[in-house]
């Protein structure tokens, strides 16, 4: 069976971010029977850059070639372009051609795709709700925001960012701290809480919150510093008791396993960025070898969520739930799936591929066809 068509599109939402409407960027697979499957690449910059990518020079070499050489072609691919950097534009590229790719075969062999990957340990999956922007939002806000997601979600878990613009460090350490302690009160003990400092924090800063989270009995401090002082993250997981992670920023397999080295004792890539599916098998794997801890970061609510939740549900050690960003309701209206949660918990059909259920007409209507 041979790949007959690519094509890349976005998807408009009625949703604002920053100054302009959210889009998600998505690249669709053809076979030569018409089968098609549906994969997703990071928002970043829109996906304008992986998506003209994806047109302009990997579409070319892939059409024609065998749907079941999917991982040759794609890492064939990888290596052609490698001097435009692996990590980034490229590798999201990659990921939502393998994404996809895993959709379309699943369809064409009428199985879901956690089959195809080894069957599933479980395919009810628990999430937490990751409510951002800590930083510009006053204590009651956040605690009315934070009971609000609670109430109507019913998560297993809330993780709390800090986002801000990346360029502060150590802005407002007593206002986190004091933010942390009122979720930590309002949520009561027991309630599983992590902390994401979104690249905040000196070692110093770091290691003053992260010691306050171990009091307040959180769960996991997430990226304390920026990601590219991967052996001063490492100094801190490696001195604090409180689980230190990361890992979105990480583009390749390579990378993980240098978290890994480093110290950082749970993992958190995301497939839209790096590997897609398969990229994303070989993190898992890896977390495994080396008894770490496997979370991934999964921020689209629509392909890369349920692409995600396939993935999670091959994983034997799964002890803490998958993500759930907030603004997750605006695909609502054009994916039936993965919808939203129900009773806390989002559920794998046994439905071919990814099992998507799309509303077409309202797709149409959203879509915005990159060509070049
Ligand atoms: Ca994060």
């Amino acid at each position: 069976m041979k790949i007959q068509k690519i094509e890349t599109f976005q998807v408009v939402w009625d949703t604002v971010l920053g100054n302009r409407p959210q889009r998600s960027a998505f690249v669709r697979i053809t076979a030569e029977d018409g089968t098609t499957g549906l994969g997703e690449v990071s928002p970043m910059s829109l996906g304008l850059p992986s998506l003209s990518l994806i047109v302009q020079d990997i579409a070319p070499k892939l059409t024609g070639i065998s749907v079941f050489d999917h991982a040759v072609g794609l890492e064939r691919e990888l290596h052609r372009l490698i001097k435009l950097g692996p990590e980034g534009v490229l590798s999201a590229a990659i990921a939502g051609l393998d994404i996809a790719f895993w959709d379309l075969k699943g369809k064409l062999l009428g199985q879901p795709v956690y089959n195809l990957l080894g069957g599933a340990w479980r395919r009810r999956h628990k999430f937490y709700a990751s409510v951002g922007n800590i930083d510009r939002r006053s204590i009651d806000d956040l605690v009315r925001f934070v009971l609000k997601r609670v109430e109507t979600e019913r998560p297993a878990a809330v993780k709390i960012r800090l986002d801000g613009d990346r360029t502060g460090q150590d802005v407002d350490i007593a206002g986190d701290i004091a933010k942390a302690k009122a979720v930590r009160k309002a949520l009561g003990d027991g309630f599983m809480l992590g902390f994401d400092a979104s690249n905040g924090y000196s070692v110093g800063g770091a290691m003053q919150v992260g010691r306050a989270l171990e009091d307040l009995g959180y769960s996991w401090f997430e990226e304390p510093l920026q990601h590219y002082h991967l052996g001063r993250t490492g100094e801190v997981a490696q001195r604090l008791d409180i689980t230190v992670s990361a890992g979105e920023q990480t583009y390749t397999l390579q990378g993980v396993a240098a978290l890994i080295e480093a110290g950082v004792r749970m993992v958190q890539p995301d497939l839209v960025k790096m590997g897609g599916i398969t990229g994303l098998m070989q993190c898992a794997a890896l977390a495994q070898a080396h008894g770490v801890e496997f979370v991934p970061h999964q921020t689209q609510p629509t392909v890369g969520h349920l692409a995600n939740l396939h993935v999670l549900s091959t994983v034997m050690h799964a002890a803490k739930p998958a993500e759930l960003a907030d603004k997750w309701e605006r695909a609502l209206c054009v994916f039936e799936t993965p919808g939203a949660p129900r009773d806390g918990v989002f559920t794998l059909t046994e439905a071919p591929g990814l099992g998507l259920v799309i509303n077409e007409q309202e797709l149409e209507r959203r879509r915005v066809a990159i060509t070049a």
